[in-house]
């Protein structure tokens, strides 16, 4: 059997007032026609990283609208996530080859999680896949009952043949398949009903929810920052795309124009991430010397609220991917208000638009003048956050994308 994540219990009417009106109304309507379906999303993780972030919020509010939906996780060794890892790298452009004996770990590892979903034996209408890691399940479990989707939330705009080779005949049993970005869409993709949907960040998890004021700086205070310093931060999974260390070199050149400047780096480290202690290692040797420099992660209790926190009371927070799906990391700051020092990657220039949120940057040397630029202009550095508020009021909250999935499958029906 698959391990089923258990998730709350939302109710989408709590989102009236903060999300938009409309979608609110549209998703009502669209649910109707697909009341009593039920569906099931799988991934490999439930927690550490966008993916688990969303479908913790996602997968209740399909409940709450009638639509009967599970999350289940796939099992794997350590050897498999080493490989996944490698793929979902490879999948980005990275290069290298994988070896046969991982192309093995990979196909046996997946027969496995086909045979638990099997023996799980529930009759689903919809089954979403999330990312490469469970993608070979629609082709090895042979369920050709369900609808599958495949849903890719990584760039795959130029993916290193070698691992698209081992991925897209998996891919040929999939009914749609969603990208983040247009750009996003592999050249030869064998899936005909391609949908791109931006992710979205839920107004109402303990990430996203308004802390009040004293208890988001005691918060702050309890996990080393001082808050009467100013604060950059970012929030990113320990991983050379997200170039910590990048943020470092640019925060040194900061540093001697604004000498009481803190940075937080937090980094969750995920089951599925092998690399991502690496770079953890990497990054607390470099910065082991500087009392400034926070590395912060979920292993010392660095959770939701403590995001929340730094996302809030930051002066900007940086998100330096040099390649990146979406970034909700981004949203989630504009939400607060927050404005971003964001790499022109992926989804970041999606949720950046000239003049709104923060600025794009391509260098470390650029991502130090923006730094510095938004810290000695603190007025201009609130209005692109009070702009970049709305912005992802208007596209980036959990009922838009609710809606988008629930459009699809509604199509899929007919
Ligand atoms: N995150 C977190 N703690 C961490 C690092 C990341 O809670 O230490 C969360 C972050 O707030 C966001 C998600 O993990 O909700 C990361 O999603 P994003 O799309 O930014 O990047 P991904 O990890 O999917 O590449």
């Amino acid at each position: 059997m698959l391990d089923v994540v258990d998730v709350g219990k939302r109710s989408l009417a709590t989102y009236r007032g903060v999300a938009p009106d409309a979608q609110l109304d549209a998703l009502s309507h669209c649910a109707e026609r697909l009341r009593g379906a039920r569906c099931l999303h799988l991934s490999a993780t439930p927690y550490g990283g966008g993916v688990s972030e969303i479908l913790r919020s996602l997968v209740p509010l399909y409940n709450d609208l009638g639509i009967v939906t599970d999350w289940k996780l796939i099992h794997g060794d350590e050897a498999f996530f080493q490989v996944t890892k490698r793929i979902h790298n490879g999948l980005q452009g990275a290069p290298g080859e994988l070896t046969e004996s991982e192309k093995a770990i990979y196909l046996a590892n997946s027969q496995l999680n086909a045979r638990r979903l099997i023996s799980d034996s529930e009759d689903y209408d919809f089954i979403f896949v999330h990312d490469p890691q469970p993608a070979a399940l629609a082709a090895l479990s042979g369920n050709r009952d369900a609808r599958w989707i495949w849903r890719c939330h990584i760039d795959t705009s130029r993916p290193n043949p070698s691992f698209w080779e081992l991925l897209s005949p998996y891919l040929l049993d999939y009914d749609a398949a969603i990208f983040t970005l247009p750009e996003f869409i592999p050249p030869a993709l064998p899936i005909r009903n391609v949908r791109v949907h931006a992710p979205a960040i839920d107004p109402l998890s303990p990430k996203n929810h308004p802390l009040p004021e004293p208890l988001a700086r005691d918060v702050l205070e309890w996990i080393g920052i001082r808050t009467h310093r100013p604060l950059v931060t970012q929030v990113s999974r320990f991983d050379r795309w997200k170039d910590p260390l990048g943020v470092v070199r640019a925060y040194q050149r900061v540093r001697p124009h604004v000498p009481d400047l803190q940075l937080a780096l937090v980094g969750s480290l995920a089951l599925d991430d092998p690399e991502g202690w690496e770079v953890y290692e990497e990054l607390r040797a470099a910065t082991r010397h500087d009392g400034l420099i926070h590395v912060l992660t979920n292993l010392v209790g660095v959770g939701n609220i403590e995001v929340n926190a730094l996302q809030a009371r930051s002066e900007v927070v940086v998100q330096k991917s040099l390649r990146e799906g979406f970034g909700l990391v981004v949203s989630e700051a504009l939400w607060k208000g927050t404005p971003v020092v964001g790499g022109r990657t992926g989804g970041i220039p999606l949720q950046l638009p000239e003049g709104t949120g923060g600025v794009l940057v391509d260098t470390e040397e650029e991502c130090a003048e923006a730094l510095l630029h938004l810290l000695r202009q603190p007025d201009e550095a609130h209005l692109l956050g009070e702009r970049g508020r709305e912005h992802v009021r208007q596209h980036f909250l959990m009922p838009r994308l609710l809606l988008d999935h629930l459009r699809l499958l509604d199509a899929m029906s007919s």
